[in-house]
């Protein structure tokens, strides 16, 4: 199978964490795992593949083992990525146009969103019997932020003012939100009345593709987390059922701190361990002793060593995009790895002919974080932080290597056999 290529045909049907967890969805059912709900009491099968979602914007796949002492192996990533969010009544009038009021989702590279077309997609809840949440994209070029000329601004840089500068033209005449919502309704073919809500976000149209003098890049938005999404899914559907009961978990909201009852923050994961255990007839205490019993992959992207920018990388761990897997390090504990996890990773690469390398901080940068340590809080289920070395982390358009992408899914596949 060519990953590189599937992950770019993923990524592109994933414009925001609602359509990530559609398209995660759609591939578990076609790999035959069976869809549950938090709400209803479960009856489980060892060998056979599970998933729930929640929020329609986080979900929780897993596969029984067949001992139901042993712990459980889990793979962690997250569905959403930096966006621009469409605020409510975002409809601005100025000079004979509209705009849309957004404000920002996480932490994106606000510069790369200039001068790009800009499609809306997300979800909307219906007025049904009961409320419906539905995924919607409109897929097509509809939005675009206009730089201002370099002669107008040339005297004038400073930082970007994200509620003046950053709000997207809409039109070239001024009108309501009735606009909006009614290009959401032919979208999905319903009245727009039947509309109560919505929740949009701008993304760039632009598609993913292969890069570079042997192709030998993928360049495309939503890397961070998409990729990690696309491996630790593929490493599940390919592991052989094993003794211990194998799990993903792809959070939403890691980009605004995981503190929401579908992010890493809750109890979410705790609680499908926990209904797992209990579906299989486990006492509490030995569902204590499997937790204590369990690892946790927490995957997400690295950085590169820049090549005009090397100053900004560590002095002796420097990623390189193709080196492979690169697991992250950090002495504040903003990444979960410590000796005897990176041990089996290391392991696990040497057993399996998979090259990888590290990442650390340098000492006087601050770096970022990841869900790992904020699911450890919560769940006491150790674990070690790792993921592919990207260049332009956050920009509209990530850059990694493409052979990493399988190098990646043969770890994750090998830890969750293992
Ligand atoms: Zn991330």
């Amino acid at each position: 199978m060519n990953y590189a290529k599937d992950l770019i045909n993923f990524i592109d049907h994933s414009p925001t964490m609602f359509q990530a967890t559609a398209q995660l969805k759609k591939r578990l059912d076609e790999a035959g795992f069976e869809e549950l709900s938090m709400t209803q009491i479960w009856s489980l099968n060892q060998k056979e593949g599970y998933y729930v979602s929640f929020n329609d914007s986080s979900l929780i796949a897993f596969r029984i083992g067949t001992k139901d002492c042993s712990g459980f192996h889990l793979i962690g990533a997250h569905t959403d990525s930096p966006l621009l969010k469409i605020k409510p009544s975002p409809m601005i009038t100025s000079q004979g146009y509209t705009k849309l009021n957004v404000e920002i989702y996480g932490g994106p590279l606000l510069d790369t969103w200039f001068d790009r077309p800009l499609s809306l997609a997300g979800r909307v809840i219906l007025d049904e019997k009961t409320l419906l949440s539905l995924p919607v994209d409109l897929k097509r070029e509809l939005l675009i932020i206009p730089s201002l000329a370099i002669h107008l601004s040339k005297d004038e840089k400073g930082d970007l003012n994200p509620q003046k500068e950053l709000l997207p033209l809409f039109s070239g005449k001024e009108l309501e939100e009735e606009s909006l919502l009614q290009l959401l309704a032919e979208e999905l073919g319903i009245g727009k009345e039947m509309i109560l809500d919505y929740e949009l976000y701008c993304y760039p149209t632009e598609k993913g593709c292969f890069i570079g003098e042997k192709n030998e890049f993928i360049s495309i938005g939503r890397l961070d987390n998409l990729g990690m999404c696309h491996a630790g899914l593929q490493a599940l559907i390919e592991a052989s059922p094993s003794n211990r009961t194998q799990v993903l978990a792809c959070f939403d909201n890691e980009e605004v701190g995981s503190l929401s009852a579908q992010g890493a923050g809750s109890g979410l994961l705790r609680n499908v361990l926990h209904k797992i255990s209990l579906s299989r007839n486990l006492k509490e205490e030995e569902h204590l002793c499997r937790i204590y019993d369990s690892f946790m992959m927490s995957c997400d992207q690295a950085h590169g060593v820049h090549p005009n920018y090397e100053e900004k990388a560590d002095p002796t761990n420097r990623p390189k995009l193709g080196g492979g897997p690169v697991i992250k390090i950090s002495a504040r504990k903003a990444y979960t790895s410590d000796a005897l996890g990176i041990a089996l990773c290391k392991k696990l690469c040497k057993e399996n002919n998979i090259p990888y390398q590290t990442f650390a901080n340098p000492s006087d940068m601050r770096g970022g974080s990841t869900i790992g340590p904020i699911s450890e809080g919560q769940t006491s289920i150790k674990g070690m932080d790792l993921g592919i070395a990207l260049l332009g982390m956050h920009s509209v358009r990530e850059l990694q290597a493409a052979e990493d992408q399988g190098h990646f899914i043969s770890l994750l596949r090998a830890f969750l056999e293992h």
